[in-house]
């Protein structure tokens, strides 16, 4: 079983990887190890950013994922600036209220994940992309996930016997077998050593 580093601070992120992952070890970014601003101007310039970083500060592999959401109604904002839609510290329910205040109910929206592979002992680095379709909900629903997922209705999901569901409705497999984070897991796992 290899080793390799997530460079994230979102709890969140490092459960969906370790679920994702079960054949690696995941192991959180050491306490003191600083992330790179996410200043890139794409999703793989921030999370190359991040991987570089950790792999840099430590010597060991590290993966890094960049994400969000685009919006098709808004020129696909949020985009590489979800986390800070509402604000430079706003938090997952203020991002999620003014996505639900500026796009249409109904309207198209794509999850985008990029994860980045660095390994410094073979002087490799690679990008993975994954992608996930869907609809603006016309208010939130559910508690599963995080971020966005209360007002994400995806297109890959065929509802529940109550209608539609959010992406917050789904377990957790359900979510992993259609999200973007679960698409670029699957292609990292093709490509990378066990
Ligand atoms: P990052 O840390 O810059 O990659 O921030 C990702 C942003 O996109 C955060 O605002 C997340 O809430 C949002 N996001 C990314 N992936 C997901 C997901 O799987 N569900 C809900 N929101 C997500």
């Amino acid at each position: 079983m290899s080793r390799l580093l997530l460079a994230t601070r979102n709890a969140h992120k490092l459960r969906e990887f370790a679920r994702l992952m079960p054949g690696h070890e995941i192991v959180p970014l050491p306490d003191g190890v600083e992330l790179p601003p996410e200043d890139g101007e794409t999703f793989a310039e921030n999370a190359l950013g991040k991987a570089r970083a950790a792999a840099a500060a430590t010597g060991q592999a590290a993966i890094a994922d960049d994400s969000g959401i685009e919006a098709q109604a808004l020129g696909g904002r949020p985009g590489i600036r979800s986390a800070r839609y509402a604000g430079e510290d706003a938090t997952d329910e203020q991002n999620l209220a003014k996505l639900l205040a500026e796009a249409p109910h109904g309207s198209p929206l794509t999850y985008v994940c990029v994860i980045a592979w660095v390994d410094p002992s073979r002087g490799e680095e690679r990008t993975f992309e994954g992608r996930c379709t869907g609809r603006l909900a016309a208010e939130p629903r559910g508690e599963g996930g995080f971020g966005y997922d209360p007002a994400f209705v995806p297109d890959d999901d065929i509802g529940g016997p109550a209608g539609p569901r959010s992406m917050a409705q789904l377990d957790d497999a359900e979510k992993d077998h259609i999200s973007h984070r679960g698409r670029a897991v699957r292609s990292l796992l093709a490509a990378i050593p066990d």
